[in-house]
């Protein structure tokens, strides 16, 4: 497996590779290239080159619309396979990764359609001798930087929408997960996309995404990850002022009110949790439960929970796959150790699961929940696996107070049926999505980010095409009698 650098297909300036593997069977996945800093160089020139004196930014919009159709009509001609890629390289569930690139394709369309919409806008001034107006144009190139739980899925919310808006690219995937962002650099050099506007680097995290973050030739950094890898990116690019979107860590509560429907509460509750194996950054890792249905929801939460299939990703029945890294698997482990230090009860779970045979060498955790207390970390702290934390709360009140203590604010869900509570509680919560009786909350043209530690900017919305344009005032004077304010 190879970098993308221009239009060559490379084994990087050092030849180096990495063994990829299969979290789920242990079995390797083949080498992949290892850049190096110098390799992040040659991509960025490549960019810089394709930005600065390349066809793509001032190419018309309506020209770039068509290249990111073809762009979705090649996923989805190859969906099953790039679906069944994901499986083996990240250990998730064949469903899940088939969902999700039914909406790699719907991201692609949304921003083909965006690119001939980034309208500047005109201004009424002061002084009717003046038309002025704003041009929306291109940021510049991009250093995307995304990481291992939806691999292919959180590229494509970053690579459309920068690509509409004219940007060029150095996309970074997570050393663990390389293999769907190479195949998407081929895909986008068969839509016709022009040599440099889409490099693809693999290897090193640490060490090419610094490379990424301090080189002086890109512009912006769009980047998903943790919050703690976040704020090192923010402060790394305030040396060179780079335009910087964060989307970062959460602790997403799911807030159950007594007059909800509690089966589809139940069941929305356990989708939020264990979807992905909880390596989610939106995860409903916190459920919070009125007191007045608290026995009921949670004897129906335990009952579904444990006919849940974990176990082979590729088998389409499975619910929940892998977990991705070994040292995610010791965070989980570790979570579920401090967690029944801390005193709290544990429900079901709190140890690996079999996979059964051919699976001895994968990575799999038990659907697993635990009955907290706010303070409790496994109530505060994100674990990244599929570990819920259930806390109960009295009224209205208590519930959003309990839901916005918290450094983060990614998402939630409210399960009511009380529109007026509904209005009330989406209101009073700190959080970038709020999910009514429902555990989606992404969708193409839907602005999906967080508020405090979750990170800044929004990615999927059509304002996302504004964070990879710079907006540029235009001044024309139309008097008649020339502008002479000296008097000269
Ligand atoms: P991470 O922060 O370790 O890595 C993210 C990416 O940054 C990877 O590509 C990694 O190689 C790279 N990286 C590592 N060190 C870097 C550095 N010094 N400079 C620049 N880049 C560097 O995160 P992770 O463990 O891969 O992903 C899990 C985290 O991502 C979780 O906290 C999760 O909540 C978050 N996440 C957020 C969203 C969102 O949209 N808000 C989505 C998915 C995941």
């Amino acid at each position: 497996m190879q970098l993308l650098i221009g239009k060559n297909w490379t084994d990087g300036s050092e030849g180096r590779t990495y063994e990829n593997r299969n979290p789920a069977t242990g079995g390797s996945l083949g080498p992949v290239a290892e850049a190096t800093v110098a390799d992040v160089d040659a991509a960025v020139r490549a960019a810089r080159a394709a930005f600065d004196g390349g066809k793509w930014a001032t190419m018309p919009p309506a020209r770039r619309a068509k290249i990111l159709y073809k762009m979705a009509q090649l996923i989805s001609e190859r969906a099953n396979e790039l679906a069944l890629l994901e499986v083996r390289d990240n250990g998730k569930a064949l469903s899940t990764a088939k969902g999700e690139l039914g909406a790699i394709v719907e991201c692609f369309e949304f921003y083909a359609g965006a690119a001939t919409k980034n309208y500047g806008e005109t201004i009424p001034g002061p002084i009717s001798t003046y038309l002025t107006y704003t041009l929306r144009e291109p940021l510049g190139v991009v250093g995307a930087i995304v990481p291992w739980n939806f691999p292919l899925l959180l590229a494509s919310w970053k690579v459309a929408p920068a690509l509409a808006a004219g940007c060029t690219i150095v996309l970074k995937p997570a050393p663990s997960t390389p293999l769907s962002a190479i195949e998407l650099g081929k895909i986008a050099l068969e839509a016709g996309l022009p040599e440099g506007v889409l490099n693809v680097l693999t290897g090193s995290g640490r060490e090419l995404g610094q490379a990424i973050v301090e080189h002086p030739g890109i512009d912006k950094i769009a980047f998903t990850g943790s919050t703690a890898t976040g704020k090192l990116v923010a402060r790394t690019a305030s040396e060179t002022l780079k335009r910087v979107t964060l989307e970062l860590g959460g602790k997403s509560p799911s807030l159950i009110f007594d007059d909800a429907d509690i089966d589809a509460a139940v069941a929305g509750a356990l989708y939020g949790i264990y979807y992905n194996a909880g390596q989610t950054c939106e995860a409903r890792s916190r459920i919070l439960v009125q007191s007045s249905i608290y026995d009921r929801f949670l004897n129906a939460f335990v009952e579904k929970a444990k006919t849940l299939r974990v176990g082979d990703p590729e088998d389409p029945q499975t619910q929940v796959g892998a977990i991705t890294l070994d040292e995610q698997f010791a965070k989980v482990r570790s979570y579920c150790d401090v967690a029944r230090d801390e005193g709290a009860k544990e429900l079901f779970g709190g140890a690996p699961a079999s996979a059964g045979a051919g699976f001895e060498g994968g990575m799999f955790w038990s659907p697993t929940a635990y009955e907290a207390r706010p303070e409790h970390r496994i109530a505060r702290e994100e674990v990244f696996g599929p570990v819920a934390a259930v806390v109960p709360f009295a009224d209205e009140r208590e519930a959003i107070a309990h839901a916005n203590d918290s450094a983060y604010g990614l998402s939630a869900s409210v399960w009511t049926r009380d529109v007026g509570r509904a209005g009330r509680v989406t209101r009073a919560l700190r959080s970038g999505t709020v999910a009514i009786n429902t555990p989606y909350a992404v969708f193409p043209g839907v602005p999906f980010g967080g508020y405090k530690q979750s990170g800044y900017g929004r990615e999927l919305g059509f304002e996302t095409m504004r964070l990879y344009s710079e907006t540029k005032s235009v001044l024309t004077y139309t008097g008649e009698k020339p502008i002479n304010p000296f008097g000269v």
